[in-house]
């Protein structure tokens, strides 16, 4: 390590490959199940014991123990076979050692089993849910005071809790558009009513006085979509064709399972073009909007990604949010999700000297992600945390009660439970106090997280440099933005068919020998033909396919950060690589 007080973070908050804190740990572990019996023993202190001690000793007992040991000891022996993410030989995909505070925090609620559906079921564990929500808020720059959210089974579902919350929004003012428009005999403009804003919304109900059951008979959420849809072209004096979903071509694939769930077509899933390092393309997007706009088709809602699964890259979310506010003067309002699933802990850096690692271009994008309606972030990827744990927040309270038909602007009594704004319903509360745990130890601030998550990014770039050196045949995807490096293998001159084969061939490779796990992801032409054809050039290659194979390597490992490791793996890495290619 280097000689530095910031180091801390690895070697204080991880168990290490070597299980170097082991000793403090399973004191740590012990604590937690003296506590757990200390807490059973503490209630009730009157009732009886229920397994007397003659019983726990009887024969029959003692055979179930020893069954229940034998499996015990199988299932371990299985486990052992498990691929080993916690050394930082693993490099493959975004997971790696689980830290010490979120294992804590994980185990010890895992006992008391709170399910945070509601105060009912989780009376601590929907206190801890709101304080660990506020401090990933905070993080993330949205106002921890106003900001809602909840833990959801991870980043997927964490965007579908955008889509649906989104498209309530965009129902509710195109019921009010619609409601109007056929009583004064009015022209309906979809686009124009589906994004007036929750203020209009408001001022224009309050206005033409109208009830709740007018809006409920207008809803196509609420009655028949196809009769709606017949209204709204009446209204509008053209084919209504429905709303459109729009994401960026880098976008997960959750995206096309949300706009599948709400029942939008291929045709109604519109993806934004991309630049030629892989990131949204501002003018494209522009494009797409102003189509919608053209084409009377509302837009349920636009996501950017912080942190794309296949390189790490971050959309320009800054420049998107100018473009939205220059929109949003113009009356029109659109919900923007930042799908931050992955790169939404690098706002730990913010603020500090660990968002250096960053280009300024990058560090206004994260530092725009506030800015946006709503974000979806996974603990059990950059945060780690074990799985499952994605988080859904909203910048306030009005975008998070938009979930069911009550007007949003109702401040409901029953807010504090959750279980009618979420998807999902029984919930574990175990993510929830992992992300509490580490937040109040290791914290989500510039010179602690951050700290930790700049070391992946430096250890990325530090690879890279010297895998480039000691083989011609890597070729970097670029830029990277992040900790994720993504390398095709190719001669100089090489046709792009042909770097794939062996791109692949290394891939299987690296699979079948236990020295390094690597991941591989293919981009297509169809989203990232700029940036294919930009890496293709970086080695004077002819482009005669339609897609691009990396071999893709994740530096989330904390030990990547210890320069005699980091030395030591690199040049092993090397070795397997020049014995894979040659
Ligand atoms: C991983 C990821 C998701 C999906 O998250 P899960 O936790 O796997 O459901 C969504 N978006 C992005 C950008 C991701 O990287």
């Amino acid at each position: 390590m280097e000689n530095d007080q910031k180091d801390f973070a690895a070697n204080a908050y991880f168990l290490g490959p070597k299980s170097e804190n082991g000793s403090w740990v399973r004191g740590e572990i012990q604590a937690i199940l003296d506590h757990w019996y200390d807490w059973r023993r503490s209630l009730f202190r009157d009732d009886p014991e229920a397994i007397s001690r003659d019983r726990r000793l009887s024969p029959e007992f003692l055979r179930e123990r020893e069954i229940l040991a034998q499996e015990l000891r199988n299932l371990l022996d299985m486990l052992r076979s498990e691929i080993p993410k916690f050394t930082p030989r693993y490099i493959g995909h975004m997971v790696s050692e689980l830290s010490l505070p979120a294992l804590f925090g994980h185990f010890a609620t895992l006992l008391h089993n709170p399910n945070n559906t509601s105060r009912e079921a989780a009376k601590v564990g929907a206190r801890i849910e709101s304080e660990a929500i506020a401090m990933l808020a905070k993080m993330l720059g949205f106002d921890p005071a106003e900001a809602q959210g909840h833990f959801t089974g991870g980043g997927t579902v964490a965007n579908f809790e955008a889509v649906w919350r989104a498209r309530y929004r965009m129902d509710h003012a195109l019921s009010l558009g619609l409601v109007i428009a056929e009583r004064d005999n009015e022209l309906l403009d979809p686009f124009a009513a589906a994004h007036m804003g929750w203020r209009q919304f408001e001022v224009l109900r309050a206005e033409h006085d109208i009830s709740d059951d007018d809006m409920r008979a207008a809803s196509t959420v609420l009655g028949n979509p196809l009769d709606i849809a017949r209204r709204i072209s009446a209204a509008s004096g053209r084919d209504y064709r429905g709303p459109v979903l729009i994401t960026p071509g880098n976008k997960h694939f959750s995206w096309r399972k949300a706009a599948n769930l709400l029942g939008l077509g291929e045709d109604s899933f519109w993806n934004a073009p991309l630049d030629r390092e892989g990131r949204v393309n501002l003018a494209g997007l522009a494009q797409l909007i102003a189509a919608a706009r053209e084409e009377a088709r509302p837009i349920v809602c636009l996501a950017t990604v912080a942190g794309t699964t296949e390189a790490g890259e971050i959309d320009p979310i800054d420049a998107v949010e100018d473009m939205l506010d220059v929109l949003r003067d113009e009356g029109v309002h659109i919900w923007h999700h930042v799908d931050a699933a992955y790169g939404g802990f690098f706002c730990s850096m913010l603020g500090g000297e660990a968002a250096e690692s960053l280009d300024a271009k990058r560090r206004a994008a994260l530092g725009a992600i506030g800015r946006a309606q709503s974000i979806t972030i996974d603990p059990h990827k950059l945060g780690y945390v074990p799985y499952s744990c994605g988080a859904f927040i909203t910048k306030n309270k009005q975008a998070y009660q938009a979930s069911t038909f009550q007007a949003p602007y109702i401040d409901r009594a029953d807010a504090d439970d959750k279980w009618r704004c979420t998807l999902e319903g029984s919930r574990s509360g175990a993510g929830a106090a992992a992300v509490w745990l580490t937040g109040k130890t290791l914290g989500f601030d510039a010179d602690r997280f951050g700290v930790l998550v700049a070391a992946g990014i430096k250890a990325r770039k530090t690879f890279q440099e010297s895998v480039v050196k000691s083989n011609a045949l890597v070729r970097p995807l670029a830029p990277a933005d992040t900790n994720i490096l993504c390398f095709s293998l190719a001669r100089q001159g090489d046709t792009l068919s042909a770097a794939n084969a062996r791109t692949i061939d290394a891939y299987a490779k690296f699979q079948a020998s236990p020295e390094f796990s690597v991941s591989k992801t293919v981009l297509l032409a169809k989203s990232y033909d700029a940036l294919i054809n930009a890496h293709v050039e970086s080695y004077d290659g002819v482009r005669d396919a339609d897609e691009l194979a990396l071999l893709r390597c994740v530096f989330m490992n904390p030990f990547w950060a210890d320069p005699a490791v980091s030395a030591h793996l690199t040049a092993q890495f090397a070795a397997t690589l020049a014995g894979l290619t040659s």
